[in-house]
């Protein structure tokens, strides 16, 4: 018999809201222009095959994943869409595996252009790959200057079929009255320049530039498509346009308390008793710590919902519990469900009220929930 997965923590997942974030997204698009869906890193924690189907449904053309296995995944999945590995692939084991899956590999250099060639032309088969040029991310992609002559070189191999060209933005969510203004553009210029410099024999090559802040900043940088993560699953990585679009958070992060004790004032709490209490306290453990991806630097600086109301945590957050403060309220028993992200009774609490805590970002905590929660489809 399957366990309860809501028994002891879990994370819900709401395809529906994924599904009606991209199809906002894509409805501001211009109309040419594609979405691409990234669902790396396990859907950023929501699961890769949920949302994978949810954002094609509304309306995302194709998805971009991190590593092969990711891609394969998806594939094994049944999920038949184009799939951009936005990692870099280094051997030809690997590259040989992602032509036999129909996944597109990016290419940084010559090197990976000739593997990718070879494999190609000793299968007699087309192998369709993207380009990526660096034009101020400094992390993958060829150098600009060799970009007009790699993508030639690449045009030019009969057996690869150089379906698109990108670059990544390092700035997007910055200030853009500042710094982040104008790196972008500064970046957007390199990319439109590179773009007039280069004839290519495959007219049709799919130029994208764009991430969630890119997209959502709707100032230029849409080209044939744009790639959406963050948004996708309901966050504005742009305080000031969190209102524009009606983004539905996806993800929901609950626990259920697992024992409540009564003690007396003076009494230390958890690993190092960095709470003491002041007064005679009810205190509620709770069944979810940092090994499920709750972190430690969050102790005692964050509050959970019951029942929509805010409970402070207490002490050290362990690996597998945490304690909460429930003084006071003799209502709450064992079994009662917490929510330490998401909505309960109108009251939301998000991963940007964490990060800003523990010095971390939303992505980050997103994919910091572990196998170990169930995810539960609501
Ligand atoms: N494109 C690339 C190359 C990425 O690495 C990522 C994610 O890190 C994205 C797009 C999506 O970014 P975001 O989640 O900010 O939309």
């Amino acid at each position: 018999d399957k366990l309860d997965p809501c028994q002891r923590a879990w994370v819900e997942v709401k395809p529906a809201a994924i599904e009606a974030n991209t199809r906002n997204i894509k409805q501001r698009l211009p109309k040419q222009c594609m979405l691409m869906a990234v669902v790396k890193a396990d859907g950023y924690g929501h699961g890769a095959q949920t949302v994978a189907k949810s954002a094609l449904e509304g309306g995302a053309q194709s998805l971009g994943v991190a590593t092969l296995q990711e891609g394969i995944d998806l594939r094994q999945a049944g999920i038949k869409s184009p799939i951009l590995l936005l990692g870099n692939l280094t051997n030809e084991e690997d590259l040989d595996a992602c032509l036999s899956w129909n996944l597109m590999p990016t290419i940084s250099d010559y090197r990976e252009a000739v593997i990718c060639h070879k494999i190609a032309e000793e299968r007699v088969q087309t192998f369709a790959v993207h380009v990526k040029v660096d034009t101020g991310m400094t992390r993958l992609g060829c150098e600009l200057s060799d970009a007009p002559s790699l993508l030639n070189f690449i045009d030019d191999l009969r057996f690869l079929d150089l379906e698109g060209v990108y670059s990544h933005l390092a700035l997007a969510d910055g200030d853009f009255d500042g710094e982040g203004g104008r790196v972008t553009f500064h970046q957007k210029q390199k990319f439109d320049n590179l773009l007039k410099s280069i004839s290519l024999k495959n007219k049709s090559i799919v130029r994208h530039l764009a991430n969630s802040a890119g997209t959502l900043r709707d100032c230029g940088l849409y080209y044939d498509m744009v790639r959406v993560g963050i948004a996708l699953y309901g966050y504005s990585p742009i305080e000031s346009l969190k209102n524009d679009f009606s983004l539905e958070p996806a993800l929901a992060v609950k626990a259920r308390i697992t024992l409540i004790r009564e003690v007396p004032a003076g009494t230390g709490v958890s690993y190092g008793h960095t709470f003491i209490t002041k007064e005679q306290s009810r205190l509620a453990v709770v069944g979810i710590g940092y090994a499920d991806g709750v972190g430690r630097a969050l102790s005692g600086k964050i509050s959970v919902l019951i029942n929509g109301k805010l409970f402070p945590q207490v002490g050290a957050i362990t690996m597998d519990q945490l304690v909460i403060d429930i003084t006071g309220n003799l209502d709450i028993s064992v079994g009662n469900v917490v929510t330490l992200l998401g909505f309960d009774q109108g009251r939301s609490l998000s991963p940007y009220y964490w990060s800003d805590i523990s010095g971390s970002i939303p992505w980050e905590i997103l994919c910091g929930f572990k196998y170990r929660l169930p995810r539960v489809i609501v």
